[in-house]
Formats: structure tokens, C-alpha cells, sequence
């Protein structure tokens, strides 16, 4: 750190910002970027910060990745827009192509470009009612699809996100997720129920509500995502998937945040063995370029020419800088990214072996999320510590952000070395010690305060 934080050119932006800008944003720090390279990023002031956020999990191959940058700057040379709705370019389709090859399944499908991780799912929510002509739809409580109204419609992760704006897009039922509620803490704890939310579903649900035949699609996130880094147990997928089957429902993956690599393989649903209907693409798929993409089975976008498309989606930049990230993801950021995880992983449950602010370490490859808990014993959540952890973590040097209630992730560039991850481990441990003596008072001694 060179100034403190934030920093003189820092407050300038800040100031305009507070007076210009939309305050709807959820910034958790007062981060002023100026330029980032890898997995550093430096801010107005010449301060400098490991980024374990990867901007929202999207730089993925790093910030600014040379070949990157150089394939962006030749296509901006050569076309930068033309619209794909109106018009044909070989980007698309050589980008369509790729991301049929790398998605689980043969290679029989299509893809729908749009701008973003809402649009992803816009289409995949249109596609879903298009081809099964069915009204209603399945997602998670604590899911989170984007924010554009059909979005978030199948969002359900915070109040704030809905307040003010109802009524949504109707025919859409939340069911708990991997977990249930007699589990508050981790399904871990209750082995016995990791699958009942999907019992329930068939047995309560299809049985006393929704008729199973109107059902068009069941939307679901592989790792829930900004519900709390919820990893669902090994069974949960494939028992989602085969009761979708039974019912002529489509499966469709929200892979917007677990994607590209992220956990340590190309999809995160790969985890699980499924092969879905409908992926949903966007964040880690054009290292920081807008670009949404919705890969579906050929015979399930089955939509006429008119029924959908976007005048930005797929642009010639976005499709340029795709192509060039999934090279790097082949050619072993995945394996990186599985490799360090691991490590990470690892050092994060030694941690947690140390510390009684952790009270759970879950994750798959770069996609880490660490719960915060006042009381191993009563799990009671430690919702301002993990505030005090982010900020911490962020006058020290390391970027950090949170999801769930009480939940920090790490979702580092896949590029990290495991050096960098150390340097990320010791700063996080200096802060949960401080953070954890302070908790140590109040649990001591209550009475006294
Ligand atoms: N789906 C998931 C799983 C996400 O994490 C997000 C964003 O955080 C979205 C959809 C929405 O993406 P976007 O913000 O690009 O619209």
C-alpha cells in the first residue's frame, strides 16, 4: 500500500461516482481500478491488490492476458461489429462450433449469443417454453440467474434483488436446494437428506401442486453461486436429471459462474456426470469481453428465424477474445486450475482446523467458498465478521467478496501460481485472527459488554 484507502484518486471518483452514477450497484469496497495485469490489479493510487474475485469470476485467464489483448486489437482492426442478427460471420459459427465441442455431450448442438449471464438465461427461459410449450419453471431457492425480469424470476438468493419489483414473470416455483431446512448448516452434518429436496419434489410437490407435465425446464446452478458456494453431494445432479427425464422436462445448467474452467474442468457439471439440455455461458467466456451464450441440444433449439436475437450478442470482439481464452483453458488453466484449488482447498481446512470463525471449507477447483460462524457449535452465522473479514482482506492487499450471508469465496484467476495462493493464505490468516480475537471477547464474555 502506498496511500491509505482509499486514496486521494480514489475519493475523486468516489465523489463522482456517488453523484452520477447508479447506487445500485453492491460494491463492497471503495476500489478504484486503474489498469490490472494477471492476477494483480492496481488501483487510482498506485496501491496493488492480489485479486482473489477475478472481477466476478471473469478474468479467468488473468486480467489483460497478452494473447488476449493482441487478439482483441487485431479483430478490432478488422471488424468490430456487423450484428450476427442480421448478418453471418465466421466467429460466430467457428465460436459456436468450439463451445459445442466443449461442452459435455455429442456435438450436435446450437448456440444462442447474447451480452451477458441474464441474456444467457433470458434465452434459455424462452428457448425452455419455445420447444416443450409448457408454462411453468423449476429453480432454487438461494439460485441466483441474473437480474433482467425473466432472470429474476428464477432468482432467489436475496430479498433486496426483488424488493420493489413486483410482479415478476409468472410460473416459476422455488424448491430448496441440495440442502434442506432441517439441515441449516450443510447437508455434511445430515448425509441422510442430501437427496431429499429431490424426493420431494417428485413425491410432495408433483404430487400436491405442480402438475409434472406443465413443467418445461428445472433451472439449476451446478455450485450455487451467490447463495453460498452451496456444492450439492455427488448423487443430487443425477437424481435431478432423472427425475427431469421421467417428466419430458428440460435440464437446463447455469454455468454463467461455474464455467470456463473455474472448477477444474471445463463445465462444472462434468462433476456430476450430466449431460444437460440447455447450458447457460457468460462471465469466464471472453476474459472480460461482454459475451452470453446459450448452448443448447440441436433438437431442443428447434426456435424460427425471428423468435429471438440480440443486435450486440456475439459481437466480433467478444467471439475473438472467446476463442482465444478457450485456447488458454485447454492448453492448462483447467489443470491449473483443478491443481491449485486443491492446495487451496487443503490449506483452507487447515485453517479451519485453527480457527473457530471457520465453520466450513467447500469448493470445487477456483470456485472456494469459506463460512464464517460465530459458534462451531451452534453455527450461529457470523454475518458482520464477514464484512469485517472482506474489508480487512481488502486494506491488506487481497480482493475478496462474499456470497450467502456469511460466506467469503475465493475465485482466483486460473492463471494463480501456488505461490501467489500462499501470499493470498497468509494475508487471510492475519486477518481471521484479528477478526476472530474480537469474536473471542463477545463469546467469552457476553455479561461483561
Ligand atoms: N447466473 C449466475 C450463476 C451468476 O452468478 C450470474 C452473475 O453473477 C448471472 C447468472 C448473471 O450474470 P450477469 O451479471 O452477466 O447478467
Amino acid at each position: 500500500m502506498v496511500t491509505k484507502l482509499p486514496g486521494p484518486e480514489a475519493k475523486k471518483v468516489l465523489r463522482k461516482d456517488q453523484k452520477f452514477v447508479s447506487q445500485s450497484y453492491t460494491r463492497s469496497y471503495p476500489l478504484v481500478v486503474k489498469r490490472a495485469r494477471g492476477i494483480w490489479v492496481e488501483d487510482a493510487d498506485g496501491n496493488r491488490f492480489l485479486d482473489f474475485t477475478s472481477g466476478i469470476a471473469v478474468c479467468n485467464t488473468g486480467h489483460c492476458h497478452p494473447r488476449v489483448v493482441k487478439a482483441i486489437h487485431r479483430q478490432a482492426e478488422q471488424l468490430i461489429h456487423m450484428s450476427g442478427s442480421d448478418f453471418y460471420y465466421s466467429l460466430q459459427s467457428s465460436l459456436a462450433a468450439k463451445l459445442a465441442e466443449i461442452t459435455p455431450g455429442p456435438n450436435e448442438k446450437r448456440v444462442f449469443f447474447g451480452n451477458s449471464g441474464a441474456e444467457a438465461i433470458e434465452a434459455a427461459l424462452k428457448l425452455s417454453h419455445y420447444h416443450t410449450k409448457r408454462p411453468r419453471i423449476l429453480a432454487f431457492l438461494g439460485a441466483f440467474h441474473g437480474r433482467t425480469m425473466g432472470a429474476l424470476s428464477l432468482t432467489a438468493s436475496k430479498v433486496i434483488h426483488e424488493k420493489g419489483f413486483y410482479p415478476l414473470v409468472p410460473g416459476v416455483t422455488h424448491v430448496p436446494y441440495a440442502y434442506c431446512y432441517r439441515c441449516p448448516y450443510h447437508h455434511r452434518q445430515y448425509p441422510g437428506c442430501s437427496t431429499a429436496c429431490v424426493d420431494w419434489i417428485r413425491e410432495d410437490l408433483f404430487k400436491r401442486s405442480i402438475p409434472p407435465e406443465e413443467v418445461a425446464a428445472i433451472f439449476v446452478e451446478p455450485i450455487q453461486g451467490e447463495g453460498g458456494y452451496i456444492v450439492p453431494p455427488p448423487e443430487f445432479h443425477q437424481k435431478l436429471y432423472e427425475l427431469a427425464k421421467e417428466f419430458g422436462i428440460l435440464f437446463v445448467a447455469d454455468e454463467v459462474q461455474s464455467g470456463m474452467g473455474r472448477t477444474g474442468k471445463m463445465m462444472a457439471i462434468e462433476h456430476w456426470d450430466v449431460v444437460p439440455d440447455i447450458i447457460a455461458l457468460a462471465k469466464g467466456i471472453a476474459s472480460g469481453m461482454p459475451l452470453g451464450a446459450t448452448v443448447s441440444q440441436s433438437e431442443v433449439m428447434d426456435w424460427v428465424p425471428g423468435s429471438h436475437a440480440s443486435t450486440f450478442g456475439g459481437n466480433p470482439i467478444s467471439c475473438r477474445a472467446a476463442l482465444t481464452t478457450i485456447e488458454l483453458l485447454e492448453e492448462g488453466l483447467v489443470e491449473n486450475a483443478a491443481r491449485v484449488g486443491a492446495y487451496l482447498l487443503e490449506k483452507l481446512k487447515e485453517l479451519q482446523r485453527r480457527f473457530h470463525l471457520i465453520g466450513d471449507v467447500r469448493g470445487k477447483g477456483l470456485m472456494i467458498g469459506i463460512e464464517l460462524v460465530k459458534d462451531r457449535q451452534t453455527k450461529e452465522k457470523a454475518i458482520e465478521e464477514k464484512s469485517k473479514v472482506i474489508q480487512a482482506c481488502f486494506k491488506k492487499g487481497l480482493l475478496i467478496l462474499g456470497c450467502g450471508e456469511n460466506v467469503v469465496r475465493f475465485m482466483p484467476p486460473l492463471i494463480i501460481t501456488q505461490k501467489e495462493a500462499d501470499t493470498a493464505l497468509t494475508i487471510f490468516e492475519e486477518v481471521l485472527k484479528k477478526v476472530e480475537k474480537g469474536l473471542k471477547n463477545r463469546v467469552a464474555f457476553p455479561k461483561r459488554k
